[in-house]
């Protein structure tokens, strides 16, 4: 039986990449060391980061202006780490109430010491199926910047490229389950992050995209290992990085490329989920709640409208091997991730699925 991961992170690999890192465990890349045994200082791991920082400029086509830096500690280390490092001049951090990872992001900025973070908008009373607007009115005298998330990874709604209105502050864009999958002109923004444990390889890296401009103007009181400049000037070698992440990420990018690139990856992600949503719009038996013009192509939240029927279905369907598709922890329903590594074959197996049922 062919078996599939819709996890929402960690998350489903291409075969090709799973079967590359297997075979490359034992290689002799290095005076015959393996990959995880190989020194964070050897010429053969300072050309991998090179290389790997190489192809996301490429992929991202990111301007001259753009560090590229690889962290560990998650997406929600970053949480606590820009504010820390940017929220300096206004002491304050607008935000977006567009679910769950922006009120983590909110109240992460909170717990920093003389920080104030605030929400301008919220859906939240539609139980997120819409996005809130992005303001164009709130610029860098009111607020140090402005912390998107772009997908919202639990809700399934994405703010898509044409939803941007012009910005008058810097924004820090949280893209962890869209960066590498939904083609977003990210020249916009003067920070972007994303780990790497949904659309871009495996959990313990963080990637974080951010302008060397806006790092000058950052917080120099904070202890080094928390400045981004010190990532910056040691190459992301301040001390021992996450070398094997790093190694799968640049597999990853590697695919990608070989792949036809971001605007494939987009492509091919916008075949998958309007497969799934097209069969939820049809069917009488599911609905899928997202507002069409908000609905996200990697995370695709939906329900039989009865919260039992929604467990049996999702434990079902991982019996078939159709993998954790159950929505997430306190947000109820049903919820499949369509990220890069999902072949469209996995998708017509969920909705074969799922008619079925
Ligand atoms: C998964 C996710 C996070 C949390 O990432 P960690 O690497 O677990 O810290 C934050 N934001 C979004 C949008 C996510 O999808």
């Amino acid at each position: 039986m062919e078996s599939y991961n819709f996890a929402p992170g960690p998350a489903a690999l291409p075969q090709v990449v799973k079967q590359e890192l297997i075979n490359e465990l034992s290689d002799h890349l290095d005076d015959q060391l393996s990959i995880l045994e190989i020194s964070h200082r050897s010429d053969s791991f300072v050309s991998l980061i090179n290389k790997t920082q190489d192809s996301i400029r490429r992929l991202f086509n990111l301007d001259d202006d753009f560090a590229v830096i690889f962290v560990s500690g998650g997406t929600t280390m970053q949480f606590a780490l820009t504010p820390m490092n940017f929220a300096i001049q206004q002491k304050k951090v607008a935000m977006i109430d567009s679910g769950q990872f922006a009120k983590r992001a909110l109240t992460m900025a909170q717990e920093v010491p003389h920080v104030q973070a605030e929400f301008l908008d919220s859906t939240k009373d539609d139980h997120y199926t819409r996005l809130p607007l992005i303001p164009s009115n709130i610029n860098s005298d009111q607020y140090d910047y402005l912390h998107l998330t772009i997908n919202n990874t639990v809700e399934g709604t994405c703010y898509h490229e044409g939803m941007y209105p012009d910005f008058n502050l810097p924004v820090v864009a949280d893209m962890t389950s869209c960066l590498g999958e939904e083609n977003i002109d990210l020249n916009r923004f003067q920070m972007v992050i994303s780990s790497t444990q949904k659309n871009l390889g495996i959990a313990g890296l963080t990637i974080v995209i951010l302008r060397k401009s806006w790092v000058k103007s950052a917080n120099l009181e904070l202890p080094t290992i928390m400045q981004y400049q010190t990532f910056i000037d040691s190459n992301s070698l301040v001390n021992t990085p996450p070398v094997f992440p790093i190694f799968a990420t640049s597999k990853m990018l590697d695919w990608i490329e070989n792949n036809g690139g971001v605007a494939e990856m987009d492509h091919r992600a916008r075949e998958r989920a309007q497969l799934l949503y097209d069969f939820l719009d049809d069917s009488k038996k599911y609905s899928a709640p997202v507002k069409i013009s908000d609905r996200s192509i990697a995370n695709v939240v939906f329900t039989t409208g009865d919260d039992q029927k929604d467990l049996d279905l999702a434990s079902r369907a991982a019996k078939a091997g159709l993998y954790s598709i159950k929505g997430y922890r306190g947000f109820g329903g049903l919820r499949a991730s369509l990220y890069n590594g999902m072949p469209i074959e996995g998708v017509q197996a969920l909705v074969k699925f799922l008619g079925e049922y």
